[in-house]
């Protein structure tokens, strides 16, 4: 064991070698010291444990370029995502337009206007040109934009009812993935959860005959990711409009992912629109920056003057506001709705939603023959048509028709399609797809870079 121990090089004389003074000149002396510190540390442990010098031995320079490579890779990795999911929450969501990416690179390189008005000697405030965006768009009377959307339910209630009761049918208490459940905002808010009706059907009178003193909100929440159906009943908001204004309470609506379109005209699900609650005469409504919108992650509120203003006043608000990349991105993406006729072509998540099945067919023909020689050995691939999913807390069972590239492992083995799903995993630029039916699947409603993805999977 001496003998393996003396064998070990120092690392003075490592940093001596030309290999290692190059690796220093691109990475640093400290953090190529570090590495070579850690390297011998995992040899000694070798020696202890295996009783032999570690596989890399004696290529110490070769190992350290290896080993400093991928500690500088970005830990945020582009990815090829076909999973058939467009808006994936662990894969980041939404794509931003061009215009947002070049509208946050400008505000990052220096000082802008965040809080400062050119005109006026007083302080703007940051959420200003954006609620007017907003109000142009919503017919609203202010806005004001937190950092996501539970933060903007957060934000409604411990401004508007701290302390007091909340009225929610029990239709719509929904968990969204990631341990957001309208039960615990609630609490967290400081308020009170008053349940009415029943699982499936809640009527006006529910919420009437819940109304105490200390009733402080009436509130809506869209049931984004579930359905509930037969024998139902809800209040819509603008029954509940009329009741909050005979009480004298305002009525908020959580959204979730809202859309600023109607959806049906690109043949997409209905999914509900800010602007028709708030022409339904609803105090609040909030909903997300990156799910159906196309932005970048934030939580939007619109709503009347006086309620917005009680936010903004709120100390919760400086914990949940966001930065000029966030506003920068949000202001780009939202001008991109003023013109709508151009929205398919401007706005990646509706690009990629609508994207026509034909031409994915297309493209699956293009790609296959490109695909084959590298993968005939061991897979049968072949075009499926497949389903596609919104995502992001929109309903499961809403798909959009789409075409896949399968691949199904000649050895029928579950172990080799797993296999094949890690090394694409571990590939340069990541191609991330989904098993299910002994295949694997390659969704192609996202890929936009052929050239790319061809390359990164033959190479
Ligand atoms: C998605 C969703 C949320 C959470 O929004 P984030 O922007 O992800 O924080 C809250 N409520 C509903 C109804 C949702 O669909």
């Amino acid at each position: 064991m001496n003998t393996l121990f003396s064998q070990l090089p120092s690392i003075d004389g490592l940093l001596r070698e030309p290999a290692l003074q190059a690796l220093t000149a691109q990475y640093g002396h400290q953090f190529v010291t570090h590495t070579l510190r850690q390297m011998q540390e995992d040899a000694r442990t070798a020696i202890l444990k295996e009783g032999a010098l570690p596989k890399w031995h004696p290529a110490w320079a070769q190992q350290a370029a290896t080993r400093l490579a991928a500690q500088q890779q970005s830990a945020l990795r582009p990815v090829f995502n076909l999973t058939g999911t467009v808006l994936h929450t662990n894969l980041g969501r939404a794509p931003l337009a061009e215009s947002a990416i070049e509208a946050v690179s400008t505000v990052m390189r220096g000082a802008v206007t965040l809080e400062y008005a050119l005109d006026e000697a007083e302080r703007g405030h940051r959420d200003r040109a954006l609620a007017s965006l907003l109000c142009e768009l919503t017919g609203a009377e202010d806005a004001c934009i937190v950092n996501n959307n539970a933060a903007a339910v957060l934000l409604m209630l411990a401004a508007l009812a701290p302390g007091k009761e909340v009225v929610v049918s029990r239709g719509e208490l929904v968990e969204i993935g990631g341990a957001f459940r309208i039960p615990d905002v609630m609490r967290q808010a400081g308020c009170q959860l008053v349940e009415v009706g029943t699982t499936n059907r809640t009527h006006l009178k529910d919420y009437r005959q819940a109304l105490s003193d200390n009733s402080g909100l009436l509130m809506k929440v869209h049931t984004s990711n579930y359905q509930i159906a037969g024998f139902t009943k809800t209040v819509d908001e603008a029954e509940l409009v009329a009741l909050g204004n005979q009480v004298g309470l305002p009525v908020v609506t959580d959204l979730g992912s809202g859309s600023l379109l109607d959806l049906r005209q690109y043949q997409l699900p209905a999914e509900p629109m800010p602007q028709s609650l708030i022409a339904a005469g609803v105090s609040l409504v909030s909903f997300s920056g990156d799910k159906l919108l196309g932005g970048p992650q934030a939580g939007i509120i619109v709503g009347k003057k006086a309620l917005i203003a009680k936010l903004q006043q709120h100390p919760l608000k400086r914990a949940l506001r966001v930065d000029k990349m966030t506003l920068a991105a949000l202001e780009a993406t939202l001008k991109l709705y003023r013109q709508p006729e151009l929205l398919r072509q401007n706005l990646p998540t509706l690009r990629l939603l609508t994207r026509p099945a034909q031409e994915m067919l297309c493209q699956a023909e293009r790609l296959l023959p490109q695909l084959q020689p590298a993968y005939d050995a061991h897979f049968s691939l072949e075009i499926a048509p497949c389903w596609s999913q919104i995502g992001s807390g929109s309903l499961p069972v809403d798909r959009l028709p789409g075409y896949a590239i399968t691949f199904r492992a000649k050895d029928g083995r579950g172990s080799t399609l797993n296999a094949l799903a890690q090394r694409w995993r571990r590939l340069a630029m990541p191609v991330i797809g989904r098993i299910q039916e002994q295949r694997l699947w390659l969704d192609l409603r996202c890929l936009e870079d052929e050239t790319r993805f061809v390359q990164t999977l033959t190479s």
